[in-house]
């Protein structure tokens, strides 16, 4: 056992199934756990405000968890790098270690610091724990001249993924951890002002509990029931069909591969159709993650580059219509209840992800990154990887997209996936009562008298319209 490592936590807000903590306790006398913040660091993807509002609270459940097992957490904020050489000097460390994320701007920032580290003489090593994968790991075979490389189908990726499934190791839980000398400065999580400052965390509070035993306990709960309808049910916004563990994963409360061995202890893929098709969406999860490491420049610009042409509308004529998408008052029922339960709870169910981005980027033709930074505020899951792949793939323009002419019809979709208006009713209150039908034919008067809006366009016309425009660009 050698001198003091720090233990560099970042998204990985668990101590089970961690394994930089796990490596550096093994390895280690005294282990300082140390949470840097350093939005600036992120670029223009920092952290949006309901990431912040959860971050705050993941920061403190961390510290908790910590003092349970006889340490703490070391909170710093400034720059990432300054702030861990200081560090090293006060706790005399001889190593760091880190489980690795993916976003480009936080991969240069690590790599410049694993550079720095490295070259003052101290270890300096990432782990694997957010993926199943790394994703250099799982690229079609051949050369990039004979169609090798990554791979831009999910299918492909996922039929390749199966084959080469390795199961799942998971680290054990420390029972007890090195105290941390009381010496070491920290600061509290309220100095690092996540919080907004209107009450806006009030509601958000009402939907989520936020730290790593909740997250396990939400995922016990999914693993024992839910998940052997999950295949049947995932598509009903309706009903509490799927897991909702998408912060918690993207927070790092609970890994990937905690996720698969509560279905599967043996870490083998699981059987059934409910869990394999759980494992399948996880892979969307790996597959959003493997496009952003080989294509970086995707959050901000089309994965296909015809798409840089295409003729979106201009801000000054699309304000007002953008405006009355985020707040839920497009007069269309299900593109309004989606905006509305994002804002009340900072999630949506996926089904509603997708029609609200088709209604936005097709019906309104508005540009994706407008919907995709929308989402990015307002989002307790927002991930960069997931986010990005959401909004290219509905909007036609990303990898494994769908295809240009598919335009969700917001009134099918209601009919289908939310067939007695109950999730409608519930986000849209002045629309209770009616079922898919009635809602289709809502007329002027009818509208006004619940105080509900009238259509910003026709359904019809939006489509096309988007129509014509993605045919200027399709090739
Ligand atoms: P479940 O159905 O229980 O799935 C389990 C897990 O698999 C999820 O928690 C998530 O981590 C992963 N997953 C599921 N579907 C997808 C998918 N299509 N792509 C990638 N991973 C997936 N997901 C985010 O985590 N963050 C985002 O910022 C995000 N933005 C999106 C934007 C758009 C426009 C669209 C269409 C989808 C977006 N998604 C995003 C994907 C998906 O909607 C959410 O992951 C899912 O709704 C989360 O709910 P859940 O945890 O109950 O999912």
């Amino acid at each position: 056992m050698s001198g003091t490592a720090l233990v560099w936590f970042r998204r990985d807000f668990r101590l089970a199934d961690n394994p930089a903590l796990d490596h550096a306790r093994g390895r280690h006398r005294r282990v300082v756990p140390v949470y840097v913040h350093d939005p600036e660091s992120e670029g223009h993807w920092a952290p949006g405000a309901a990431s912040r509002w959860w971050l705050h609270d993941a920061l403190g459940d961390l510290d908790e968890r910590l003092a349970s097992r006889g340490s703490r957490l070391i909170v710093r904020a400034g720059e990432t790098g300054g702030q861990l050489d200081e560090l090293v000097r006060e706790t005399g460390a001889v190593a760091v270690y880190w489980n690795r994320l993916y976003e480009p701007a936080i991969v240069e920032r690590d790599r410049r610091i694993k550079r720095r580290l490295r070259r003052a003489g101290l270890e300096a090593t990432g782990f694997r724990a957010a993926v199943l994968f790394e994703p250099w790991e799982l690229q079609r075979d051949g050369s990039a001249s004979s169609g090798g490389g990554p791979y831009k189908v999910f299918t492909p990726y996922w039929n390749r993924m199966q084959r080469d499934w390795r199961g799942v190791a998971r680290r054990p839980e420390p029972r007890e951890l090195p105290g941390v000398d009381p010496g070491i400065r920290s600061q509290t999580v309220e100095s690092l002002g996540l919080l907004p400052d209107h009450p806006w965390p009030d509601s958000l509070a009402e939907h989520w509990e936020i730290g790593e035993l909740a997250g396990r306990r939400r995922l016990g709960e999914f693993a024992d029931d839910a998940v052997r309808h999950y295949h049947g049910r995932r598509d009903r916004p309706d009903r509490p069909g799927t897991s909702r563990l998408s912060p918690y994963l993207h927070f790092g409360h609970v890994s990937p591969a905690q996720a698969v061995a509560a279905l599967s202890p043996s870490g083998e893929l699981p059987g059934g159709r409910g869990p394999l098709a759980f494992v399948r969406e996880l892979a969307w999860r790996e597959f959003s993650t493997m496009l952003l490491h080989h294509f970086p420049e995707t959050p901000d610009r089309p994965l296909q580059g015809r798409f840089e042409a295409f003729p979106w509308r201009k801000p000054d004529d699309y304000a007002d219509d953008l405006h009355a998408w985020q707040r839920g008052r497009t007069g269309v029922p299900l593109v309004d209840a989606g905006m509305r339960e994002l804002r009340a709870t900072g999630w949506m169910h996926n089904r509603v992800r997708m029609v609200v981005a088709s209604y936005l980027t097709k019906n309104l033709l508005i540009p994706w990154l407008e919907g995709a930074r929308w989402f990015w505020d307002e989002l307790v899951d927002a991930d960069l990887a997931n986010n990005t792949q959401g909004w290219q793939w509905t909007a036609g323009c990303g990898a494994d997209a769908a295809p240009y002419f598919r335009v969700f019809n917001p009134e099918l979709q209601a009919g289908r996936f939310d067939p007695d208006a109950a999730y409608i009713g519930r986000w849209c209150p002045e629309l209770g009562g009616l079922g898919p039908k009635a809602l289709a034919r809502l007329g002027d008067d009818e509208r006004r008298r619940r105080g509900y809006p009238a259509m910003r366009i026709d359904l019809k016309a939006g489509r096309e319209r988007a129509l014509a425009a993605y045919g200027r660009v399709s090739g």
